[in-house]
């Protein structure tokens, strides 16, 4: 006899278009209820202190939603094994419901669930819906995985190709059954207050919005504009997506209702998240083993003074520091400032690229362990369907093309905002009287260049080479 059903929230902290919430509701005998439940300290944590802010605002987001539909969210304390199994005795609930999330350490965590239910007579549930195809799924003619993209995006398009369809799944307005008695749990995780998960709205209707707002504005102009750090064109669904605040189908459903070359632009960025988990569950040491094991014996330079430097912000290159101040302000940076950043660490600094993705790791609200490792990894020229690493980004190049009016470093790197357009990229070639007018002193008011970008790039390319 059973008087609930359990729905373990891990990285799908919405209501809508919630695969196993839909499942636990379809399964109901007379009599039970749905016990909605969110384990800390388990696999699908955050890890940095960026994503562990937005996340507690979205638990509690989850919770004021699930309030206003008659029920709440109960918080039980980890390991998910044992937390799962005194909340199934507690209710008395036989089965219980979660949707997979597709890292090694969630999968190892979802078995010892499952283990541990089922010597107690309890079943666990597992839906899809993270990701748009399960990984493992999209496979050569050979039936190996993807290293390449392109290939992997001609057959993952073709699968996708009817959700214009799909709905997205209704609103759910209906109350959810809740039990006569709610057990005692775990407080809420504190709000941060003050934090930079202020400047974002966390949660499933925080992301409704942004997903409104985006397809509304910017999706028509996402192709032309997506790559300019200066403009406000992108979406800005990362941290949304991370932790499932919206389902991935409905934003790709909705993305393809409008059609035109913007849509298509960015559900072509949407299948990269996908190619990262597909090669995140066929590599499973992608956060720090290169998938080119050449890589392993780059003589790297571990200059803790030029790593901090770039941490925070003040290498000299000023497309650099902005992109690096950018994320220390806001948890976020712009996706072309994440590869010029990366490249400069890992190809100009000839730092591991794996400081880069620890550093990531604790700074971004979007953190998430397979578009982090993978992105590393194709930016430092070591991952699946890399860019070569002789490709190695120039800063002022970059300026020139994802900032041209020097808009985006006048709005990070204000001890720069006075230099016009054709200095702000490289303040070392301005004149004299340029720098003046604009109050700019370099050495004391904006350091100087931590490297020259020629002769670094020459000692990255003939540190690759002595790899042979
Ligand atoms: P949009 O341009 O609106 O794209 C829509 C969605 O597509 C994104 O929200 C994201 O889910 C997906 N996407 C976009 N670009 C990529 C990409 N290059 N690879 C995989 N998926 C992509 N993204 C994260 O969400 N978490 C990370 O930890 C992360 N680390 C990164 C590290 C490096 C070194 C680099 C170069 C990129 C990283 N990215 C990461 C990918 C990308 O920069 C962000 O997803 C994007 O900037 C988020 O902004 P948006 O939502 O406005 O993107």
């Amino acid at each position: 006899m059973s008087d609930a059903v359990i729905v373990w929230f891990r990285r799908d902290l919405r209501l809508r278009d919630n695969e196993s919430l839909d499942a636990a509701l379809r399964s109901l005998r007379p009599g039970e209820a749905i016990v909605p439940l969110y384990v800390t300290g388990g696999a699908a944590q955050a890890h940095g202190t960026a994503s562990s802010a937005w996340l507690a605002a979205a638990v509690r987001a989850l919770d004021a939603t699930l309030r206003s539909r008659g029920s709440r969210l109960l918080i039980a304390d980890g390991p998910a094994h044992e937390a799962l199994a005194r909340a199934s005795a507690e209710v008395r609930a036989e089965r219980v419901y979660c949707t997979r999330h597709w890292t090694p350490e969630a999968l190892a965590e979802e078995t010892a669930v499952r283990d541990g239910l089922s010597s107690a007579g309890v079943g666990l549930h597992v839906s899809e819906g993270q990701l748009v195809m399960v990984p493992g799924t999209v496979l050569t003619r050979e039936g190996r995985p993807y290293k390449v993209f392109t290939p992997f995006f001609r057959e993952w398009s073709r699968v996708i190709a009817d959700m214009a369809a799909s709905s997205g799944g209704p609103a759910r307005q209906s109350a959810l059954p809740a039990p006569a008695r709610w057990p005692d749990c775990a407080p809420l995780p504190p709000s941060s207050g003050g934090g930079i998960a202020d400047l974002w709205t966390p949660g499933e209707a925080g992301a409704r919005v942004r997903l409104g707002m985006f397809i509304a504005d910017e999706i028509d102009g996402y192709a032309r504009s997506h790559d300019r750090a200066d403009l406000d064109a992108t979406s800005r669904l990362s941290p949304h997506l991370a932790f499932g605040e919206v389902s991935v189908r409905n934003v790709v459903s909705s993305a393809m209702k409008e059609r035109g070359e913007g849509a298509s632009a960015f559900v072509r960025q949407i299948a990269w998240r996908d190619f990262a988990y597909h090669v995140l569950h066929a590599f499973p040491g992608l956060p720090d083993t290169p998938l080119n094991a050449r890589f392993a014996r780059l003589p790297w330079r571990e200059d803790a003074l030029n790593a901090d430097a770039w941490m925070s912000g003040l290498t000299g290159f000023p497309l650099v520091d902005a992109g690096m101040r950018e994320l220390a302000q806001t948890g976020w940076m712009h996706n072309r400032a994440r590869l010029l950043v990366g490249s400069f660490l890992s190809k100009d600094l000839l730092e591991r690229w794996q400081i880069g993705e620890r550093h990531f790791r604790e700074r971004l609200v979007d953190a998430d362990t397979a578009l982090n490792a993978f992105n590393w990894q194709w930016v430092a020229g070591c991952g699946a369907d890399a860019a070569p690493f002789f490709r190695i980004f120039n800063p002022v190049v970059q300026g020139a093309k994802v900032d041209p009016e020097g808009e985006y470093v006048r709005r990070w790197v204000p001890e720069l905002a006075g230099l016009p357009p054709r200095w702000i990229h490289r303040p070392w070639d301005a004149p004299a009287a340029e720098l003046s007018r604009a109050g700019v002193r370099p050495g004391d008011t904006y350091p100087n260049r931590l490297v020259d970008h020629a002769a670094a790039r020459e000692r990255a390319l003939s540190a690759y080479r002595a790899t042979r």
